[in-house]
Formats: C-alpha cells, structure tokens, sequence
C-alpha cells in the first residue's frame, strides 16, 4: 500500500486538453500542517478537469481513492470536484462534474476537499497497515490485495487457514494497537 504500488493512475489528461500545465503540481497535502482547503490558482483547463499550480487534494494512490470536494474560482458558483488524478507529468486534474468554462486560467480558485470522506478513508488506510503488519509478523500472512472505502475497506492476505478464531485474534489484536494509539494521543 505503500506510494507508487500500482493502483496510481497515469492515464494522462485525455479530455482534449485546452490549456496546458507545464509544472508538476504542487502537493500540500504532504506537508506536515497540511488542511483541506487551499487557496490556488488555476493553470490548466480541460473539457472536465482542472489543473491547479498547488493542490490539497489526493489523487489517489497505494490503495486510497482520490478526494471529491468542491472549488470555487474567482466569486463563481462553486464547481463539484468528482475526483483528481495525476498525469505522467506529476500534474494534478480535478475532474469536474460539469463543464468548466475555457477562460478560468490565471484566475485565483479556492480548493475544498471533502474532509470527512477522506479521514475516513485515511482511518482506514492506517488500521489497514496495523492488521497487514499483524497478519504477516503473527501468522505469515502476505497481503494480495486491498479496497479502502468509506464505509467499508477490504483486505486480502495468502494465508494457510483462515478461521472464525484466527479472524478473532487478528481483531483484537488490530484493536489493542488502536486503544494503546489512542491513549497515546490522548482520545
Ligand atoms: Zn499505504
């Protein structure tokens, strides 16, 4: 699940590309005090997608499905962010449910990722990553596959059984990392 795992789209911008962006986007959510709301400016416009010179939003990748949320340019109505992806460029497209007009670059955007569905989706990232590490320390089981979702996540593991009672222990397991984690940072 690590970065670069595959699951990465590279797809390109395959929209009939207007404007094109010639700098790799820069990503605020790997900063340290990283939000989810950014201010930008917007370098590239394509039939549905946007490009930015800066992004908060993820565009997916290691088994983590890119942001939605919405950005709003100039005092226009705010336009809905479907989901964002990189290009073989390292440029971030923000796919938009509707039509975005051709003459929005240069101008100043405000970018909103929706935050509940990506902590959720970051939430399950993590415990993800503890039970993965569990299944192969405990019982040598090899991760082979992985969904993470925001009402559910799904992760495969090459075991040499599976049981009600091995699923038990990895359960609490996975659970006794979230409490000590939690009384760490004092939820
Ligand atoms: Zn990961």
């Amino acid at each position: 699940m690590g970065r670069g795992a595959g699951a990465q789209v590279r797809a390109g911008a395959p929209y009939g590309v207007e404007d094109r962006a010639t700098v790799a986007t820069t990503r605020l959510y790997l900063e340290p005090e990283h939000g989810f709301e950014a201010d930008a400016r917007v370098v590239a416009v394509s039939e549905r997608a946007l490009a930015f010179d800066r992004t908060c939003f993820y565009p997916g990748g290691g088994g983590q499905p890119a942001d939605d949320g919405t950005v709003r340019v100039g005092h226009d109505e705010p336009l809905e962010i479907v989901s964002a992806h990189a290009d073989r460029d390292e440029i971030i497209w923000h796919l938009t449910r509707s039509s975005p007009v051709a003459d929005l670059v240069g101008r100043p955007a405000k970018l909103c990722v929706n935050k509940a569905r990506r902590l959720a989706l970051t939430r399950y990232h993590t415990v993800l990553h503890v039970l993965n590490t569990i299944a192969l320390r405990d019982y040598g089981g090899w991760i082979t596959g992985v969904q993470i979702g925001v009402d559910q996540s799904r992760i495969d593991f090459k075991l040499d059984a599976l049981s009600a009672a091995l699923c038990a222990e990895l359960e609490e397991k996975v659970n006794a990392v979230d409490d000590t984690r939690s009384r760490a940072e004092g939820r």
